[in-house]
């Protein structure tokens, strides 16, 4: 028997919570962003007004004020939409205990085993939908299909406040002529070596040679196309199930052992590169970081210190780091071990507050963050040692990941 799937998503969702706050920013068009007072902050959500004049997420509030001059800009509310996020979990959580959370505003729910209680998918969708809108003020468009895979693209098929069923009759017809970029886990660099096979759809990606496709991609290749053929038969997890990162970290055990303040450095920045790597492929910043330190005695101890700004770039976690290392230990003492943890993760972007006196900091940050992005991208089609700091690169202390060194021996 088929599963019965559905896929939430909450329309426009920050943009929609300010909305129902200050129903004013309807009748607007609106943004949400990082830092209204910077021309450099990031449009993080926007209203249907704005949509229209093609404001775009992610760009610039300098970009988007050009194509509409009389954008409102709101700074986000964190707390909000986390609140909102769980009322509306709550709400789910009265149809299966099987809601699977994917970010803050969307969920997958499996409902093979409420359909005699509740109606079949598209009944529940519309209950949903219908709750949702009287009960928060929030717009969902729903996606009912029987995998996950298919469930998500229903509810971008449609939007705002709808429903999209895809079934096994309808499916090639609706999803095949998609862009092949729309299904889960097909990002920038797939989609080019697609493309470089004239693999343009979902329904290319359905007919191609699977052997061939695995030969180029691996294991994503059988992947995808197994998604494009509707065979995903991954569970939706329970609610209370949910993986949690809680931190993430890394530690090097050095081919010999620090003295001074440049060999810190080196150690520092190496850890921290890796960790804010991993923390940007999860969608997570941290903050607060930690780090220990260990003397050829293996005695070690262990400091931490809150970030005024949440941060998943190697820079700044790098600098707090090292300035946590000179606050606890002096240069001439030896360290044989340095672990670098990014602690207190949180999923949502909120911008980056500057202080009125620094303005130029926020710049800083946008323009490290656009060089770390572009590091994550070069490193994802060419790998991860195709691009290094200079002042990692040569070092005798094993954190040259060039030189297949101990990096990140274990103790
Ligand atoms: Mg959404």
């Amino acid at each position: 028997m088929d599963r019965t799937i559905l896929h939430c998503d909450c329309n426009g969702f920050y943009a929609s919570v300010e909305c129902v706050h200050n129903p004013k920013l309807k009748e607007v068009p609106m943004a949400v962003c990082g830092s209204p007072d910077n021309r450099h902050g990031i449009i993080l959500a926007k209203n249907e007004l704005a949509k229209r004049q093609g404001v775009l997420t992610a760009e610039t509030i300098w970009q988007a004020k050009q194509k509409c001059p009389d954008l409102t800009l709101v700074p986000p509310h964190r707390e909000e939409y986390l609140r909102y996020s769980k009322l509306v979990n709550q709400i789910y959580l009265e149809y299966t205990d099987l809601v699977e959370p994917f970010g803050i505003d969307e969920s997958w729910l499996d409902v093979t085993g409420s359909r005699r209680l509740f109606g079949d998918g598209r009944t529940i969708a519309n209950t949903l939908r219908e709750r949702i809108r009287r009960e928060t003020g929030l717009t969902i468009s729903v996606g009912v299909s029987f995998n996950k895979i298919f469930a998500k693209l229903g509810s971008d098929y449609k939007k705002p406040d709808a429903t999209t069923v895809i079934s096994r009759e309808n499916f090639q017809q609706l999803l095949y002529p998609l862009p092949v970029d729309q299904l889960l886990y097909v990002g920038n660099a797939v989609n080019k070596t697609l493309k470089k096979f004239s693999i343009r759809t979902i329904g290319d990606l359905a007919g191609c040679n699977k052997a061939q496709l695995s030969g180029v991609l691996g294991k994503l290749g059988e992947n995808i196309w197994e998604y494009a053929n509707g065979l995903d038969s991954s569970p939706v997890r329970r609610f209370d199930d949910q993986p949690e990162v809680k931190s993430i970290g890394n530690h090097i055990t050095f081919r010999r052992n620090l003295t001074g303040t440049e060999d810190f450095k080196v150690g520092i920045l190496a850890l921290a590169d890796s960790v804010a790597m991993r923390l940007r492929k999860h969608g997570l910043k941290c903050r607060g970081v930690q780090i220990i330190i260990k003397d050829p005695q293996l005695k070690s101890i262990s400091r931490q210190t809150q970030l005024e700004n949440p941060t998943d770039l190697a820079k700044e976690l790098g600098q707090q780091a090292l300035s946590l290392l000179s606050s606890c230990w002096s240069p001439e003492k030896p360290i044989r071990m340095l672990g670098l943890t990014a602690i207190q993760l949180t999923e949502e972007d909120c911008g980056f507050q500057i202080s009125l006196f620094a303005p130029q900091q926020a710049s800083d940050h946008q323009k490290q963050q656009e060089l770390e992005q572009t590091i994550d991208k070069i490193r994802q089609k060419y790998g991860v040692n195709s691009v290094q700091q200079a002042v990692i690169l040569k070092n005798d202390i094993g954190v040259d990941r060039s030189s297949k060194s101990n990096y990140s021996r274990k103790e």
